[in-house]
């Protein structure tokens, strides 16, 4: 080993050691950490990330798929997820799994987000000059991005310079990261949700404080996590589960929230959440996330075939 490999290694174990020290990310912290090549390789490939991070937005890297949200009864589409892929030097296709965590431990999240919602903003201006429905596009917020006290300046210039109605732009709050200023979020979700754009709690069930949020979070929408939604399958409807997810519909609808649930892939699943009162649905049963361009198709399809219908 040469004395600038050795650097070179220390410096990322020093790294190691900041990532699990501040980043919050339980997966290195233990009080006693094996240094591994594997996470030598992952930490280099992180660093390589984030030093791209400004270029790959230049060069138009990142992609925005759609998720049709169907309206349980009509099974109709009412909405659509907007869902990030990275085109990585137009090479591979990375998914949020492997980049979303990274950009939010470092802070730069805001900088992808931004991207996502401009491209919502083209999309929807796109559909409504050539006169196609429109529906409510949701954007992932997450929670890192609530201390940049700009950001509701930062939303209301991307979706006001394309002219779109706000309530066709609807924020999903990520609900797997420990807030740090409950209250300041909890204003900035008002002040948007005053100025017309739509709120939906995601993943609800997991992660932090699920129902205490319930009580004081301004919102339209709540998103039951896809765990839920597997039990169905692998659950007796008596279990703990799915009682549970029961449960979960019915507190939604008291308390006056559209609720959606997230990862249905079978026919049951989706009879069941009808059965219970659930409104909408998103999961591969309908349609997975599709590049912008199949969305429109599948809009344009569902009107043609309305239309036949009708006639
Ligand atoms: P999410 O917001 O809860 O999005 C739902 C995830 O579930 C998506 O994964 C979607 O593809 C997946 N999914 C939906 N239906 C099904 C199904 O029937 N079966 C299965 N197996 N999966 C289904 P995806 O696209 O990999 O995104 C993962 C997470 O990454 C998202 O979870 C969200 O938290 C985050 N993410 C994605 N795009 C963005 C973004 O633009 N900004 C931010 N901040 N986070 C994002
Ligand atoms: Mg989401
Ligand atoms: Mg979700």
């Amino acid at each position: 080993v040469t004395v600038e490999d050795a650097i070179k290694k220390a410096d990322t174990v020093a790294d190691l050691a900041k990532l699990a020290q501040h980043q919050g990310r339980k997966k290195y912290c233990t009080e006693i950490n094996f240094f591994t090549s594997e996470m030598y390789k992952e930490i280099n490939t992180e660093r390589k990330y984030l030093a791209y991070l400004e270029d790959a937005i230049k060069n138009d890297e990142f992609v925005v798929y759609l998720q049709p949200k169907y309206d349980i009864h009509s099974e109709r589409i009412t909405g659509a997820e907007a869902l990030l892929r990275w085109n990585y030097k137009h090479e591979k296709l990375l998914s949020p799994s492997e980049f979303i965590s990274l950009f939010e431990s470092n802070n730069v999240i805001g900088k992808v987000d931004q991207v996502v919602l401009k491209k919502v903003c083209i999309l929807l201006s796109e559909m409504k000059k050539k006169n196609m429905p429109l529906y409510p596009v949701s954007v992932n917020l997450s929670r890192r991005r609530m201390e940049n006290r700009h950001l509701k300046e930062q939303i209301l210039a991307t979706v006001d310079f394309y002219e779109i109605p706000h309530n066709l732009i609807e924020f999903e709050l990520t609900e797997t990261a420990a807030y740090s200023d409950r209250d300041s979020m909890l204003q900035l979700l008002s002040d948007l949700r005053d100025l017309g754009f739509l709120i939906s709690m995601d993943d609800f069930g997991t992660g932090y404080s699920s129902l205490s949020l319930l009580k004081d979070m301004p919102m339209d929408t709540l998103k039951i996590d896809k765990c839920f939604i597997d039990s169905i399958l692998t659950s007796a409807e008596n279990s703990r589960e799915c009682i549970l997810l029961k449960e979960i519909i019915w507190l939604s609808k008291m308390l006056g929230f559209c609720c959606i649930a997230e990862g249905a892939e079978q026919k049951e699943q989706v009879d069941f959440l009808r059965r219970c009162g659930c409104d909408k649905v998103q999961g591969y049963y309908y349609s997975k996330p599709v590049p912008m361009a199949e969305f429109i198709q599948k809009v344009i399809d569902e009107q043609e075939r309305l239309q036949k219908e009708c006639c």
